[in-house]
């Protein structure tokens, strides 16, 4: 028997089980094995011609199966198998830079107390002090990676650091942005992470960009630092960042969440991989969830955003292993961290012999988020679906759930057999039963309480709802007549 390790943002395909142990002599057979069992799961994990597709690695104990004898490779019996899919885990008003200082070479005696419990380590001692001070850093994203980032990187007295970032502090940011105060919600992040990071260490300087990093800005921006840290929550900016390092030649340090997992590595390092040598395309849009969408806990960016601060530091300080040709694994349910291998692809269209991609692209185009939605038909209105539409997702067999928000007597008169009972005045307390990551169609009688349910879920943080036009009635009318009226 093998194991096989499933992340989170597949579990809802298999049952949401963790891991499932399968018999089978090779890789291929195993997935066969896991594949027929939850057949939902084929269809996310291979293409058309029955590939992996290149948003999933898969890993035998902890080796890339692309590198070993790919689907043939043998399996053993326990051996694990982990499914690792790409998770997303946040005009140029450059700061203007001061006339170029001279590196400082001594430190103040303000400083040497500060910086006291480094000054007497030898792994840093003045030499390695001196380094963090001459070091600049690009962070990108003050949010939830950010936030640790900004503040242990300021207090450990990196010189420069540079913040990229163009929203608002929200009030749903504070569970887990740790830099932002409830007094700053509504404030710019950019604005409100200085000011701490400042309050914490006015020796360093701070150089705000706000704007949405993209190709036309991308290489100007990233060019004075030592190094870039990914900090977004998006794939367009985490692909953007990854090509920007590799022909700049500046080490990205990256990480990313999703509920109880977590990534990181060092890419774009001389003779290291980078990220498209790990995944080369981003998931389909919709695939795998955001933050936004899913969720994650929110203590998680801060492990993951300090594994990144750590790697940064040692890469100034030329301390210890970098996390190079690395990806670190993060499962803070089993409390396990897990490391796999990762090699620079020679075939990389970025990092690779022959790169096919010298500058930068549409990176939204890539990702596809620029496909619009199809408007909704005549006579819908935005976020509202027809009974003749759900049908037809129950026929496709979608992953849905239909969600009738009537009361257990309306219920027993009639129902869809399909749809799961959540009476309206129930759905707060009871709205952990619910998944974010998975579209729910409300539905009551006539579709006004369901309405009601949909706003309710959308404050939730549910972002893929839609109700039901005309309730049952319309079921009844247009779907299926041997549903009673009430
Ligand atoms: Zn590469």
């Amino acid at each position: 028997m093998a194991k096989v390790l499933i992340p989170t943002p597949l579990r809802q395909y298999v049952e949401k089980r963790d891991s499932v142990e399968l018999t089978g002599g090779t890789v291929a057979e195993v997935l066969g094995a896991l594949t027929s069992q939850f057949p939902d799961l084929r269809k996310q994990i291979f293409n058309d011609e029955g590939k992996l597709r290149s948003f999933v690695n898969v890993y035998l104990n902890d080796e890339d199966i692309r590198y070993l004898k790919k689907d043939a490779t043998p399996v053993a019996s326990g051996d694990t198998l982990s499914i690792v899919p790409s998770i997303a885990g946040g005009a140029v008003d450059v700061a203007p830079s001061p006339a170029v200082a001279i590196p400082p070479t001594s430190l103040s005696s303000d400083e040497i107390l500060r910086y006291s419990r480094h000054l007497i380590m030898p792994e840093v001692g003045m030499e390695g002090q001196l380094k963090l001070k001459n070091a600049k850093i690009l962070l990108v994203g003050t949010g939830g990676l950010g936030a640790p980032l900004g503040l242990y990187l300021s207090a450990a007295g990196i010189g420069r650091i540079g913040l990229v970032d163009f929203d608002v502090v929200d009030f749903t940011n504070l569970q887990r942005q740790v830099i932002h105060g409830t007094k700053d919600v509504g404030r710019k992040k950019l604005d409100s992470a200085a000011d701490r990071m400042l309050d914490i260490n006015p020796n360093v300087r701070i150089d705000r960009y706000e704007v949405a990093l993209d190709s036309s800005n991308a290489l100007d921006i990233l060019e004075p630092y030592d190094l870039v840290i990914d900090g977004t929550d998006n794939f367009p900016t985490r692909y953007l960042v990854n090509d920007a390092c590799v022909i700049l030649k500046k080490p990205n340090v990256y990480g990313s969440i999703f509920r109880f997992e977590g990534q990181a590595s060092v890419f774009a390092y001389p003779g290291g991989p980078c990220y498209r040598c790990l995944y080369p395309e981003p998931p389909p849009p919709g695939l795998v969830p955001s933050c936004a969408e899913g969720g994650v806990l929110g203590i998680l960016p801060g492990i993951i955003g300090l594994v990144q601060a750590t790697e940064a530091v040692k890469l100034i300080l030329g301390a210890g292993e970098p996390l190079v040709g690395r990806l670190l694994l993060y499962d803070a349910l089993a409390m396990k961290f897990r490391e796999l291998k990762l090699r620079r692809n020679p075939e990389c269209p970025v990092c690779g012999d022959h790169p096919t991609i010298t500058e930068l692209i549409d990176y939204q185009q890539f990702c596809g988020v620029t496909v619009q939605e199809p408007a909704p038909p005549a006579g819908t209105k935005e976020g509202e679906i027809d009974p003749v539409d759900v049908k037809a997702k129950m026929e496709r067999g979608d992953n849905f759930v239909l969600l009738d928000v009537r009361e257990p007597h309306e219920y027993l008169i009639c129902n869809i057999p399909f749809a799961k009972l959540i009476p309206l005045g129930d759905l707060p307390k009871r709205v952990n039963e619910l998944d974010s990551a998975v579209e729910i169609v409300a539905h009551c009688k006539s579709g006004a309480r369901s309405a009601k349910a949909c706003d309710f879920l959308r404050q939730a943080g549910f972002r893929k709802v839609k109700n039901m036009k005309g309730g049952i009635i319309a079921w009844s009318d247009k779907v299926d007549p041997r549903v009673p009226k009430y």
